[in-house]
C-alpha cells in the first residue's frame, strides 16, 4: 500500500530535516548517527525519548566538542593520543622519546605532538571537553558532594571535590565525578566552603543549587562549620560525617585501650618482612595459613582485621615464633615475651568477640548505596556496642554515643529512612517527595580519592612535581576521572 509507505518515509525524512547532524535514513528506518543505531520512529515521543537518553546526550556532546576543537585546528588523533596517555598514567613527556614518536608516526601516519606548549594545549582541550560532558550529565540530577583533603609531595594542600548522582539506576549512581581539584593555602572552614562553592559553580550559572542534597565529609570540625555556612546558599544541603570513618574512629578508640595487643599487631607482621628464612619456617609448619600482615594505615578497619587474624591463628603463630632463634633479633625475644603474657590472649578474644564485627560493617558501609541498609548497619552496631559489659565496654559505648550524636546529619538521615518506610510522617522533613526518593540511594561514606587508587602518590610524585598547579590539576582531573570509575 503505497500510501502508508509514503507516510513512513515522510515521517523519517521530517526527523532528518529537523536533526541533520543526528539522523539519516534510507527512506524507511531512522538511524542515529551519533549512537550508531536504529531508532523507532513510528511515534514522535519515541524519537524524543531517544534524544533525551543519557547515552545519546553524552555522545552528542562529545561529538560536538570534538568537531569544535577540530575546526579550531586541533587534531582528533593527537587529542585521543594525549587522553590515552594520561588515562594510562604515562607522562606526556614520553611522547618526545625519539623511538616512540618515530614508531607512532610511522605506523599511524599522524602528527605526534611533542612540544610542551602543544601538549599543554591538548590537555586544556581534553579538560574542557571532559568538564563539559560532566556538566551536561550532572545538571539534571540530585547530587551528593564530598570533599577530601590531602597534601602533595610539595606540601601543597589539595582538596578533591567528588560528585555523584542520587539515582535509582545503579549504573548512574555508581559513577563518580572528580569535579574539581583545588589548591588551598590552608585548611579551614572558609577555604573548604570556597572550594565547595567554586566547584559547584563549574556546573554553570543556571545550575539549581537546590539540587545539591548531601555533603559527605570526614569528622573535622571545620567541615561541619563549612557545611553550616553553605546551607545558606544550598538550602537543601544535608551534611553527614562519613559513617565508615565514624566506625573507624571507634576502632581507633578501642585500640587505645589495648597496648599489648597493639604491640603484637605492629611487630608481628614486621617479623616476616624481608625475612625469607622465617617465612619458610612459617610456611613449612602451617602451609594453609597466611602470614600476619602489617595493618595498612590508609585502609579503615585494618586494626580489627589484624585482631581477627591473631584471634583465629594465635596458637599457630605462637608455635612458629617459638621455633625462631632469640639471638636472631631483639624483636623475636620481645614477641616471645608478649605471647607468654596471660593477658594478651584475653585482650585478643575480648576485642575480637565484642568488636571484631566492626571491620565487616566498615566494608559493607563502603559498598552500600542504600540509605536503609546503612542506617540499619550503624544502628545494629550501636546496639551491639551497647551490650558489651565491663569498664572498657562502658567507655567504648560512651565514645560511640559521642561520635554518632555529633553527627547531626546522621540523626536526620535516620528520620528520612523512617519516612521512606512510612514509619514517620512527611511533615517531619523539609524535603519534598522527589528529594526524598533521591535520598533513598544516598551513599553515606565519603569518597576518598586518594584511597580509591594506589598510584595517587606516584601521580603527585616525580611526574606531578614538575607541574605548576593549574597544569597538574588538568592532568590529574583527566587521569583521576578515568581511574575512580575503573
Ligand atoms: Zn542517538
Amino acid at each position: 500500500m503505497p500510501k502508508i509507505k509514503a507516510t513512513v518515509s515522510e515521517n523519517v525524512n521530517k526527523y532528518v530535516a529537523e536533526y541533520p547532524r543526528v539522523f539519516q535514513t534510507d527512506g524507511y528506518v531512522l538511524f542515529c548517527k551519533i549512537c550508531n543505531k536504529i531508532v523507532s520512529s513510528e511515534k514522535k515521543y519515541q524519537v524524543d525519548q531517544h534524544l533525551r537518553t543519557l547515552k545519546h546526550r553524552e555522545l552528542y556532546e562529545r561529538r560536538t566538542l570534538i568537531a569544535a576543537s577540530t575546526e579550531a585546528g586541533f587534531n582528533e588523533f593527537s587529542m585521543d593520543l594525549c587522553e590515552a596517555f594520561i588515562s594510562a598514567d604515562i607522562p606526556l613527556s614520553k611522547l618526545s622519546n625519539p623511538q616512540l614518536s618515530t614508531f607512532l608516526r610511522t605506523y599511524t601516519n599522524e602528527h605526534i605532538p611533542q612540544e610542551s606548549t602543544e601538549l599543554k594545549t591538548y590537555i586544556d582541550q581534553i579538560y574542557i571537553r571532559l568538564l563539559n560532558e560532566m556538566k551536561n550529565t550532572l545538571k539534571h540530577h540530585f547530587l551528593w558532594v564530598s570533599i577530601d583533603e590531602t597534601t602533595d609531595i610539595q606540601g601543597r594542600y589539595v582538596a578533591n571535590v567528588v560528585v555523584g548522582i542520587l539515582h535509582e539506576n545503579e549504573d548512574i549512581r555508581n559513577k563518580k565525578f572528580l569535579l574539581n581539584v583545588v589548591e588551598l593555602d590552608k585548611i579551614n572552614y572558609a577555604t573548604i566552603s570556597r572550594a565547595f562553592n567554586d566547584s559547584i559553580t563549574l556546573l554553570g550559572e543556571d545550575f539549581d543549587k537546590n539540587k545539591v542534597l548531601l555533603f559527605l565529609t570526614n569528622s573535622a570540625s571545620y567541615m561541619a562549620k563549612a557545611a553550616r555556612g553553605l546551607k545558606i546558599f544550598y538550602p537543601k544541603l544535608l551534611h553527614v560525617t562519613c559513617l565508615a570513618l565514624s566506625i573507624h574512629r571507634l576502632a581507633e578508640e578501642i585500640s587505645s585501650y589495648f597496648n599489648q595487643l597493639n604491640l603484637l599487631i605492629s611487630s608481628g607482621g614486621k617479623l616476616f618482612l624481608k625475612a625469607p628464612s622465617r617465612v619458610q619456617v612459617f610456611n613449612a609448619k602451617f602451609p594453609g595459613i597466611p602470614l600476619p600482615l602489617e595493618p595498612i594505615t590508609t585502609r579503615w578497619g585494618t586494626w580489627l582485621d589484624s585482631v581477627k587474624y591473631y584471634a583465629q591463628n594465635f596458637e599457630e603463630f605462637a608455635a612458629v615464633v617459638a621455633e625462631l632463634d632469640d639471638s636472631d633479633s631483639k624483636s623475636i625475644k620481645n614477641i616471645k615475651e608478649l605471647l607468654s603474657l596471660p593477658s594478651i590472649k584475653s585482650q585478643l578474644f575480648f576485642v575480637h568477640n565484642n568488636y571484631g564485627f566492626l571491620c565487616e560493617v566498615i566494608k559493607k558501609l563502603e559498598g552500600s548505596n542504600s540509605l536503609r541498609d546503612a542506617v540499619d548497619l550503624v544502628d545494629t552496631s550501636i546496639k551491639r556496642i551497647y551490650d558489651v559489659k565491663g569498664t572498657i565496654g562502658q567507655e567504648i559505648m560512651k565514645k560511640s554515643n559521642l561520635i554518632f550524636q555529633k553527627n547531626k546529619g546522621f540523626l536526620e538521615i535516620r528520620t528520612l529512612a523512617r519516612i521512606l518506610e512510612f514509619n514517620e510522617s512527611c511533615s517531619k522533613t523539609k524535603y519534598n517527595l522527589n528529594e526524598l526518593s533521591a535520598f533513598k540511594y544516598a551513599p553515606l561514606t565519603f569518597f576518598d580519592v586518594e584511597r580509591s587508587f594506589s598510584s595517587y602518590e606516584n601521580y603527585l610524585g616525580p611526574n606531578g612535581e614538575s607541574f605548576v598547579f593549574e597544569n597538574f590539576k588538568k592532568n590529574f582531573f583527566v587521569y583521576a576521572n578515568k581511574a575512580i570509575n575503573k
